[in-house]
């Protein structure tokens, strides 16, 4: 296992040209033909390792990637999207750079720099004839920056195959493995009252930006920080002049929780207020979009293996937690053991100053190999 951080550090260059190839290829979300370009190079890639391959095709955006290497229960699924948030043309006016052992391009750490370690750990293995027993899918998505509407299925297909998810995601900054992503809901809060003259009749109309004040007021009481519970109105609308008693105002409202089941309590408690103003009304629509990625008793003992496993090879791996949602949260949700954000250490996820540490590529690479390894290993005990 020792040999593996030794090999990888000597094949720095390669993978440090691999990811400029990717970044090279700009790939939004929003431009199908520019990600099925991307995709057909990560094809290649994935058949000269001898992967067998196929492209799950999409009409809107780009092509999902699925690679096999056997087939069967219990595989390891490389979890990874191709998909930025930076148009075509951005490379135009912030090319790529390497500067200080960084390398700077859209899409470097958020998250090509974790798709090239996933190639390249399968390709160390390969030419070191240590191929793993356990069939392997890498999955390579296209919308994950959109909230993975069309991916999403796919993403649980082959979670409930896996006996290990992967997921390429950035570390965070110390290279940390995130343990822990909050579900997020979205609701819309809408209080009816009854209009009327506000000068002549004030008196028979029920102001309903009065009642959508008091719930407002009643909503944003209801965050916890202490529970990692958020609750944020983000936007209010309501009533038509100033001359007229409003009969209509609403809300909408951002949630995040740390766990499911206080996200299903603060789901009722929305969907519970109750009026405030004699004669008000109030409907409530939404709820839950992402579970939240518990750091339950599942997680624990799975981060608890890959600390034992990079330990191995010499390496301290810490754990951290997230507010923002991936893939993960999805896999998790289903009860598979998972393992988030083994991707590149750098900064700047969605930011002009996004980099990958170049030193990070052959340390993590060395990292998924060594789980790639172990893999058959990881039991959890379900009791
Ligand atoms: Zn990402």
């Amino acid at each position: 296992m020792e040999k593996l951080v030794e090999y990888f550090r000597a094949q720095s260059d390669a993978m440090t040209a691999l990811l400029q190839q990717l970044v090279m290829l700009e790939s939004p979300t929003t431009h199908k033909a520019a990600v099925d370009r991307l995709g057909a190079f990560l094809a290649e890639q994935a058949r000269g390792l001898g992967a067998e391959v196929s492209l799950v095709r999409q009409e809107r955006v780009g092509d999902h990637v699925v690679a096999h290497w056997g087939r069967g229960d219990g595989q390891v699924l490389f979890l990874c999207h191709m998909d930025t948030v930076w148009e075509v043309g951005t490379l135009a006016t912030r090319p790529l750079r390497l500067a200080d052992g960084r390398l700077y391009g859209p899409g470097a750490y958020d998250m090509k720099g974790g798709i090239a370690i996933a190639l390249s750990a399968l390709g160390g293995l390969r030419a070191l004839d240590r191929w793993p027993a356990l069939p392997i899918t890498l999955l390579i998505t296209t919308d994950e920056e959109r909230g993975s509407r069309t991916s999403r299925e796919l993403i649980e297909t082959e979670a409930r195959r896996s006996r290990l998810v992967l997921c390429m995601e950035p570390a965070l900054s110390n290279g940390a493995l995130k343990t822990q992503r909050k579900g997020t809901a979205l609701f819309r809060v809408t209080a009816w009252g009854r209009a009327a003259h506000a000068g002549a009749d004030h008196e028979k109309g029920i102001n309903a930006i009065e009642e959508l004040a008091h719930q407002v007021l009643a909503l944003q009481r209801m965050t916890d920080y202490h529970n990692g519970t958020t609750v944020s109105v983000g936007r209010i609308e309501g009533g038509t002049r100033s001359n007229v008693v409003p009969d209509k105002a609403w809300a909408w409202v951002d949630l995040r929780v740390s766990t499911r089941a206080e996200g299903e309590r603060m789901n009722r408690a929305i969907h519970n207020l109750q009026p405030v103003l004699p004669g008000a009304r109030l409907e409530i629509s939404g709820g839950l979009n992402r579970l939240p990625m518990e750091r339950n008793e599942l997680m624990v003992q799975t981060f608890a293996w890959a600390q034992s496993v990079a330990a191995r090879i010499g390496f301290t791996l810490r754990e951290g937690a997230t507010g923002g949602g991936s893939d993960a949260n999805f896999t998790a949700a289903l009860n598979i053991p998972t393992l988030d954000g083994l991707g590149a250490v750098g900064d700047g996820a969605h930011a002009v100053n996004e980099h990958v540490l170049l030193a990070s590529l052959p340390e993590r690479t060395a990292l998924v190999a060594a789980l790639l390894l172990a893999a058959h290993e990881f039991n959890w005990d379900r009791g």
